[in-house]
C-alpha cells in the first residue's frame, strides 16, 4: 500500500523518528486475527495468541471465512487485533463480576459488542446501539450469532439516551473517525482523508460525547476509542471534553513487551496501538470516570400492569423444554414474536423498550401463529438451546454450505422441525414436509458466493 503525498507528509510529522518503521509496517500485509466465542469454541494452545485478549488469535493466512460453517454459527468473530485491547481495559477497570448496565453506543458491525458479551457476567445487560438503520441489521445478525440472551440492539441517535439519565455503569464510545488504522486494508478510507474530514470527525466526536454523557451514572466509566492515530480526534478531543464535564482519566498498567504507547496530554491519559510497534492496525483508547451527575430513577409503573404482554401458558410450556435453563429467562410476546429476556434484567428492559427503538432483544424464540409455533432462527444459534430436546441433523461441511446457500437439497427427514448442526453448533432450521424439506435459513443471511 502506498501513501499519498499529503499523507506521507502528515505521517512524517505524526511519527517523527518512528516514521521509517511506520512506513515499513505500512507496506506489509495487515495481519489476520479472530476472536473465539468461548461458549462455542475451545481455545487451542498451539496458536499465535493476541497478547491482550484471552481468546484472540492471529492466523498465518486469511482463509475464506464465508466458506466456513463455524463462522456462520458464531464460533468466532473476525476482528482486528488492536480492537481487542478493550479486554485489557475492561479487566483492569471494571468490576466484571457485577451486574452492569453497559452501552456500546457506536456498535455496528458488532466486534466490540460481541467481545463485551464474552467479558460481562450473565446478569449484566448490554445495549448495542447503531444510529445508521441499515448498519443495525448486521449488528443484529452478529449479536444473534454470538448466542447470548443479555443484549438488546437499538437504533438510536446518541442524544436519545438522555432519556436514560444515569442508567449506564459503562459506556463505550467507539467513535466514527478518520480511520488511519483502516488505510492499510481499505484504500477508500485513505482517499477520503483530508484535514477538513478530520475536523468533521472531531466535531462529530465531541457532539457524540456531549450527547451521551448524561446517560452515564456518577462513578461510571466511559471508554473512548478510535481507530485513528490523529491526536486531534483522540487525546486533544478528550482534553476539550474534560473542560466541559467533571471526569478524570484512568491509568492502566501494561507490560512494556506489548508495545502499547502511553499517551499523556494535559490531564489525559490514553493508550496508542500502532502497526509499527505491535501486530495490529491501530487504536486509541482511554477511560474516563464520571465524577458528578444524577443517578437513574426507574419510571413508575401502575401496579399489576406489566409492560410486556405475557405469552399464553401453553406456548411458554412448549417452548420452555427447548431451553437448558428456562428459569433464567422471562418470556414476552410482541405481536406474534416470542422473545426471552434475561429474567434479572427484565425491569430494566422495560425502560429500554419504552425509550429506545429496539431492533432486537434477548433471544428470539419463536413466531407464534395460533397453535403453530415456528422456532426462530436466533434460537438455533442460542447457547442456551437444549439440543437434546430436539431432532438434530448433524451435517458435513459441503452439506452445511448447501444449507447456508439455501440451494436445493435432496434431504429426507421426518415430518416436523429439525436443527441443522455442524460440529455440534446449531446453524438453523429445516422442516420436514411430505416429499421434501423446507429450508428456513434467513434469505438475507444466505451465502451468495
Ligand atoms: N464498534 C464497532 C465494532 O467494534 O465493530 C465499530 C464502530 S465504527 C468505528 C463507528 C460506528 O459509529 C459506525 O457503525 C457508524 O455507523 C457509527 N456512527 C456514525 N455516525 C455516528 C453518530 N453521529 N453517532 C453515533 N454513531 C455514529
Amino acid at each position: 500500500m502506498k501513501l499519498t503525498q499529503e499523507l506521507a507528509v502528515y505521517f512524517q510529522q505524526r511519527f517523527h523518528s518512528e516514521y521509517p518503521l511506520f512506513l515499513e509496517a505500512f507496506s506489509e500485509p495487515a495481519p489476520t486475527s479472530i476472536r473465539l466465542n468461548p461458549t462455542k469454541s475451545d481455545s487451542s494452545e498451539e496458536v499465535d495468541s493476541v497478547p491482550w485478549a484471552e481468546h484472540g488469535h492471529y492466523l498465518a493466512k486469511r482463509p475464506s471465512f464465508t466458506l466456513d460453517p463455524r463462522f456462520h454459527a458464531g464460533a468466532y468473530y473476525v476482528q482486528e487485533a488492536s480492537s481487542m485491547f478493550l479486554e485489557e481495559v475492561c479487566k483492569q477497570v471494571l468490576p466484571l463480576d457485577n451486574d452492569l448496565n453497559v452501552l456500546d453506543l457506536c456498535a455496528a458491525p458488532g466486534g466490540k459488542s460481541t467481545h463485551l458479551l464474552s467479558l460481562l457476567s450473565q446478569e449484566s445487560l448490554l445495549v448495542a446501539n447503531e444510529v445508521i438503520r441499515s448498519r443495525a441489521n448486521i449488528l443484529v445478525e452478529n449479536i444473534a450469532k454470538w448466542g447470548r440472551h443479555n443484549a438488546i440492539v437499538s437504533n438510536n441517535d446518541p442524544r436519545d439516551f438522555q432519556l436514560l439519565e444515569g442508567f449506564f455503569d459503562v459506556i463505550l464510545v467507539d467513535a466514527p473517525c478518520s480511520g488511519e488504522g483502516m488505510f492499510r486494508k481499505d484504500p477508500k478510507a485513505m482517499r477520503e482523508w483530508s484535514p477538513s474530514h478530520v475536523q468533521l470527525c472531531v466535531d462529530r466526536q465531541r457532539r457524540i460525547l456531549m450527547d451521551v454523557w448524561a446517560a452515564l451514572k456518577p462513578g461510571g466509566h466511559l471508554i473512548y476509542s478510535t481507530c485513528t492515530y490523529n491526536p486531534k480526534e483522540n487525546e486533544e478531543n478528550l482534553a476539550w471534553f474534560l473542560t466541559q464535564v467533571e471526569a478524570t482519566t484512568l491509568d492502566l498498567s501494561l507490560p512494556a513487551a506489548w508495545g502499547v504507547q502511553d499517551i499523556r496530554y494535559q490531564n489525559i491519559h490514553g493508550y496508542g496501538l500502532y502497526p509499527h510497534r505491535l501486530k495490529g492496525e491501530g487504536l486509541f483508547m482511554s477511560v474516563l470516570r464520571k465524577e458528578e451527575g444524577k443517578a437513574w430513577h426507574p419510571p413508575k409503573r401502575k401496579k399489576g400492569q406489566p409492560y410486556f404482554d405475557k405469552p399464553h401458558k401453553d406456548v411458554i410450556q412448549q417452548v420452555a423444554h427447548w431451553l437448558k435453563r428456562p428459569e433464567e429467562l422471562h418470556m414476552i410476546q410482541i405481536n406474534d414474536q416470542l422473545t426471552a429476556l434475561s429474567a434479572p434484567a427484565v425491569r430494566k428492559m422495560e425502560s429500554l423498550y419504552r425509550y429506545l427503538r429496539v431492533r432486537y432483544g434477548g433471544v428470539a424464540l419463536a413466531e407464534v401463529k395460533r397453535k403453530d409455533i415456528r422456532p426462530a432462527h436466533a434460537l438455533a444459534l442460542y447457547t442456551g438451546l437444549e439440543q437434546e430436546s430436539l431432532s438434530v441433523h448433524e451435517v458435513e461441511r459441503e452439506e452445511a454450505l448447501t444449507f447456508l446457500r439455501k440451494k436445493p437439497w435432496p434431504l429426507a427427514l421426518p415430518k416436523g422441525w429439525h436443527l441443522i448442526s455442524y460440529q455440534s453448533l446449531g446453524l438453523g432450521w429445516v422442516k420436514g414436509v411430505p416429499g421434501r424439506i423446507n429450508n428456513y435459513y434467513p434469505q438475507h443471511w444466505r451465502i451468495r458466493m
